[in-house]
């Protein structure tokens, strides 16, 4: 087969893709075996089913039955040859949803997690995020926090005793099980470089979520500990004083960015192993700050020339709130905006993992890719505790990585247990689990979930569905 045949397949999710094209190429591979000659409906059928999937990853098999108008045996049939032609599967990869399967879904099934949760495993969950702030210096405008509420500082020692047990329990073959975030801002738990420290001589590799406020010389000095972290991400909320002051409500940049060059020169300074990165989200009015983001990343990479920025996170607002939109006209400007950003990124910053996300990278490829959004009624009851869960300074064991706030309004309810230096939290999912302690989700409760936590949902959704309907051997499309 011609490498055109190939690229005439692995393109039938794109744009305006030529389909009949892509079928007639689907029809040449699947053809090379004498055994398995394909009538030109189905190879038809099977780009159509390729090309759903690379725009629609969550739909249940039967609904696209439905679609392609098949029998149930016929579309066994074509669910079997898509899985004997690799170019339809780099097709569903490569369309505007590509980034779901190969960010998540995929990963999250090669690993099993989709299994565990699907029969419900008693398991450490696959990722264990470590929320020991007690406070927040930020309001940031986005953030589902609870303005004042914090946890009391006599609070702390407890908390900690509790995060050293849980990295005790922790079972060591996946380094990167734990991550510390909030929640509320970690570097406000003055322990933290102890706990990062414990974690690190266990084997684990912690990346710390942080707004760097706070990583100044001091900490660094009081905290030793934190060098032992495998990488710090900086949430980035603006490019001056002005536009923290508007996003958080403290003009925090010149603070945060001398805090950064700093950190750099002192890294490259201790040749210390430690990644830094950031995650920026592009909110209304700031697509076209892209590109001074660049500017700051060169001017942060200027001060360790040997040490640059080694990872750049890119997302939209993910919160679903209507003020978190870009309009129509801003859309297309940061669509224009990535495309300079992505070029002149190469240039200036080649050593930068630049990751779009979900909805930016579909952008990029031309589709205005809508962010999965889930609705209170397609919530599932026990969440999906095998996969994820979120742990704050008083143990409570939160089901979803936005309800781990203090004070936050229902979110006690997707509390799914304590842990502490008595309660392992194997045990807390084994209560979870047997007890089939299930939450009725009400309106708002959408909001509790995350860019993780909604395709999670997604996922386990279709492949319930599919599993009801009795395509369990295929069940989820691809794994
Ligand atoms: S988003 Fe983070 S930095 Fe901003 S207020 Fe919330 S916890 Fe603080």
């Amino acid at each position: 087969m011609t490498d055109l045949t190939d690229e005439a397949i692995r393109g039938c999710a794109l744009p305006g893709a030529d389909l009949a094209a892509a079928a007639e190429a689907t029809r040449r591979v699947v053809g090379a075996d004498p055994a398995a000659a394909l009538s030109g409906e189905d190879a038809d059928a099977l780009v159509r089913l390729a090309a759903h999937y690379g725009a629609h990853p969550f739909t249940p098999l039967e609904d696209v039955r439905a679609l392609l108008d098949v029998d149930r045996e016929r579309f066994a049939g074509l669910l079997d040859t898509f899985g004997r032609v690799p170019q339809l599967r780099d097709a569903v990869l490569a369309g505007p949803g590509g980034k779901y399967w190969s960010n998540t879904v995929l990963s999250m099934e090669r690993k099993g997690v989709i299994d565990n949760v699907l029969h419900r495993e008693v398991v450490y969950p696959h990722i264990v995020a470590l929320y020991p702030g007690p406070t927040c210096m930020f309001r940031c405008h986005f953030c589902v926090r609870v303005t004042g509420a914090r946890y009391a500082a006599s609070e702390l020692d407890n908390g900690n005793a509790m995060f050293s047990a849980l990295i005790d329990e922790m079972p060591t073959e996946n380094p990167y099980v734990m991550y510390i975030s909030g929640g509320l801002e970690p570097l406000t738990n003055p322990g933290l470089g102890t706990l990062v420290s414990r974690a690190a001589n266990r084997g684990f590799k912690l990346t710390l979520y942080s707004n760097s406020f706070a990583l100044t010389e001091q900490t660094l000095k009081r905290q030793p500990g934190l060098w032992d972290l495998d990488a710090i991400r900086t949430s980035v909320y603006g490019l001056t004083d002005d536009e923290y002051e508007a996003t958080t409500g403290k003009r925090g940049f010149e603070r945060v960015k001398a805090n950064l060059l700093r950190f750099q020169k002192e890294r490259a300074a201790r040749k210390s192993p430690i990644r830094l990165g950031m995650s920026y989200i592009v909110l209304p009015g700031r697509a076209r700050r892209l590109l001074d983001l660049l500017d700051y990343i060169v001017e942060l990479d200027a001060a360790a020339p040997d040490r640059p920025i080694e990872f750049l996170n890119l997302r939209e607002d993910y919160s679903g709130r209507p003020d978190g939109k870009l309009d129509p006209g801003e859309r297309e400007e940061l669509r224009e905006t990535l495309e300079l950003f992505h070029e002149q990124a190469a240039l200036k910053a080649p050593y930068l993992q630049v990751d779009y996300g979900y909805a930016l990278q579909g952008l990029r490829g031309g589709v205005d890719t809508e962010l999965i959004r889930i609705r209170p009624d397609q919530m599932r009851p026990e969440a999906h505790i095998q996969a994820g869960v979120q742990i704050d300074l008083l143990g409570d064991v939160y089901l979803y990585r936005e309800s781990g706030f203090p004070g936050l309004k229902g979110a006690k309810r997707y509390i799914a247990g304590k842990v502490s230096p008595e309660k392992r939290l194997i045990d807390v999912v084994r209560e979870h689990v047997d007890t089939r302690a299930g939450v009725s989700a009400v309106d708002g409760d959408e909001y509790f979930l995350d860019g993780f936590d909604q395709v999670l949902t997604a996922r386990m959704n279709q492949v319930e569905a599919d599993v009801a309907a009795g395509w369990e051997k295929w069940r989820g499309l691809m794994r």
